[in-house]
Order: structure tokens, then C-alpha cells, then sequence
């Protein structure tokens, strides 16, 4: 019998026989890390351990863990990317692509089994077995998936991180399926504080986060005829205006710039060092931003993807807005 579940089923079942018998493990999480790669992490490692295995854990930089994530169970034990060993069995989270893990990359191309666990539509399969569904709202669901396959029981530290996936990547549920929220109330019933995370994840800024802001808002352009009448707006968070901030204090200037209503299409252009960018696009539900993300170098979603770019503020966005 075949039924569209069935390539999936396979794969976790591969992903559970490798990780079973494997007597060490290394996880990798992407490079600007997210709640969804470091929660994924976190959980996955935490549940091997709980089988006796050895596990290291690290994310590529050379960015720095944002202040939050830091705060997740288990983040201590997060080790420099420099002092990872590798071991013949690596797992990446939440990685559209082998590149989003810079350095660390090399460790899964010289890796036995190189396991990719991700939800995203541009993920290229660059593993050994990859287990990827973009149906998935978030790579957290398909770690919890292989936590169960492996019988492993979800206690309350890897329910934290599976919960600050899932809230992170369905936007405090704004757009989760019904498994996000049946995955979610599971987590609550192990004892999470949704209360707490949701805050300490989605809702706490410094203070001067609110200039930043106020300089993005300010730059914002709105072009009323782009994607064929749908509309687009951007904005820019130079070098200047976050230098006072750490580089995933400009993440969520997205969501505000997406509140626009004349606009299908929003995208941000952040500048972590000077002429270094990386541009994130939201759509609200009628424009595929994985062909315009691909063709930059980037990828994503369908309704939320990214880029890298160089240059001065005008010619990147001379340069996206050349492409759509
Ligand atoms: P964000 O705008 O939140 O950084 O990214 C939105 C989505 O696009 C995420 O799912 C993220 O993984 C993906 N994305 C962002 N930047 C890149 C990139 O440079 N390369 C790839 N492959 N995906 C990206
Ligand atoms: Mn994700």
C-alpha cells in the first residue's frame, strides 16, 4: 500500500535505526541561530543522552547564541564550534542548506551517516538520509517524531525546547496547523511555562531596540505596483542604527513591516557588518518567495525565505528589487 506518508515514515525510521546504535553523536544547528534550530538541537541531544550516548552539540558561526536561546535547558552544554570533534554520526536541524552550517559543513561530508532533520521546501537533501517535510511547521515536530520513534519519554526540559520551536516558527501559533497546537498542548500538559517562553522568546527587547526600530519604520518604502499590483514594502536596519545591538535584535522588524496592508510582499534589508547584508522576505499568502530566494543564493519557504548580499544599502536593494 502507498500512501504520501510512506517516504516519510521510511526516513524516520532509518534516522531512528542509525541513532540507536550510534555510541556518539554530533548536532549541528545553523548558523544566526533560531529557537527552532537550537530547540531541535537541544532536544535531540538531550534524548540521546537519555539512551547513553555521547553527544555533542554546537551551531555555526560566527555569530553569537541570542540572549534567550541561551536560557533554554540544556544550552550550557552548547559547545564553541571550534572544539567540535565529529563523530561518524552528524545531525543537522532545521539547515535548508549544507552552506548555513559554514565551517562545520566539512563535518557532515566526512560523517558515516549524515542525518538531515528540516521542513523547509529548498532543502536540498545534502544528507546521508534526510528527513524532510515541508508540511512541518517547524523541524521541532519532526524531532519530537524521532524522540518518540526512538521511545525515548519527552521530559519537561525537552518539551521547553520543543515548544520554543514551535512557537517561534507558527508565529505564537498565527498560522500552525492543527499539529502545532496538538503538539503544543502535549508540551503544556509535560509542564512547560508557555507564559514564560512565549515572552522570554518573542516578546522581551532592550531598550534600544525601540531606536532601531524607529530608524527601520522610519526608511520604509512602499511600492504599491510591484508583484503585478499585490504590493511590496522594505525597509533597511543599517550597520549604524543596530550597532548598540546584538544581530537577532533586528529579526523581528519583519513582522512589523508585514503588518502593511497595501503590501503582499515585505522584506528587510539588515546589515550585520558594514556591506554585509542578509535580507528576509515575508509574503502574506499569493507570492512563492523560494524562486526569488533561490535566485539570490538563499531559500526558505514559500511565504518566508532569505538571502545574504554585499554591498551598499542602494545597490542591494537596487539589485533585489531588479529581480522581482
Ligand atoms: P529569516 O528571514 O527569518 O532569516 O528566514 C526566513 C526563512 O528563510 C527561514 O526559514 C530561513 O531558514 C530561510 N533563510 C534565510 N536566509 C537564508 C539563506 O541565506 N539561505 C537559505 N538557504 N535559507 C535562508
Ligand atoms: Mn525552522
Amino acid at each position: 500500500m502507498s500512501s504520501t506518508k510512506a517516504p516519510f515514515d521510511e526516513a524516520l525510521r532509518s534516522v531512528a535505526e542509525v541513532l540507536s546504535v550510534a555510541p556518539a553523536v554530533t548536532v549541528l544547528c545553523h548558523t544566526r541561530p533560531d529557537a527552532d534550530t537550537i530547540g531541535s538541537g537541544l532536544a535531540i541531544a538531550e534524548a540521546l543522552r537519555r539512551l547513553g550516548t555521547a553527544v555533542e552539540l554546537s551551531f555555526a558561526g560566527p555569530t553569537e547564541l541570542p540572549t534567550a536561546l541561551a536560557q533554554l535547558p540544556g544550552a550550557d552544554l552548547i559547545l564553541d564550534s571550534k572544539d567540535v570533534v565529529g563523530h561518524p554520526v552528524v545531525v543537522a536541524v532545521d539547515c535548508a542548506s549544507i552552506y548555513r552550517l559554514e565551517a562545520l559543513s566539512a563535518l557532515v561530508e566526512s560523517a558515516t551517516h549524515s542525518i538531515v532533520i528540516d521542513h523547509h521546501i529548498s532543502n536540498e537533501g545534502f544528507g546521508t538520509i534526510n528527513y524532510v517535510d515541508p508540511q512541518a511547521d517547524c523541524t521541532a515536530e519532526l524531532v519530537l517524531s524521532i524522540i518518540d520513534e526512538l521511545g525515548v519519554t519527552v521530559d519537561l526540559d525537552m518539551a521547553t525546547c520543543i515548544y520554543a520551536g514551535v512557537v517561534t516558527d507558527t508565529g505564537s501559533f498565527k498560522w500552525g496547523r492543527p499539529k502545532s497546537h496538538l503538539i503544543a498542548a502535549r508540551m503544556l500538559d509535560v509542564g512547560v511555562d508557555g507564559r514564560r517562553w512565549t515572552r522570554t522568546l518573542l516578546d522581551t527587547h532592550r531598550f534600544a531596540w525601540l531606536a532601531m526600530v524607529s530608524a527601520a519604520l522610519d526608511s520604509a518604502v512602499l511600492i504599491e505596483s510591484a508583484f503585478d499590483g499585490r504590493g511590496l514594502v522594505y525597509a533597511i536596519v543599517d550597520h549604524d542604527s543596530a550597532a548598540a545591538l546584538s544581530w537577532e535584535e533586528s529579526e523581528s522588524v519583519v513582522d512589523i513591516v508585514r503588518t502593511t496592508a497595501e503590501a503582499e510582499v515585505a522584506v528587510v534589508f539588515k546589515e550585520g557588518s558594514p556591506g554585509q547584508w542578509t535580507v528576509s522576505m515575508r509574503a502574506k499568502s499569493e507570492v512563492d518567495l523560494v524562486p526569488i530566494a533561490v535566485a539570490h543564493g538563499g531559500g526558505g519557504h514559500q511565504l518566508a525565505a532569505g538571502f545574504g548580499a554585499s554591498g551598499t544599502a542602494a545597490e542591494v536593494v537596487r539589485h533585489f528589487l531588479a529581480s522581482v
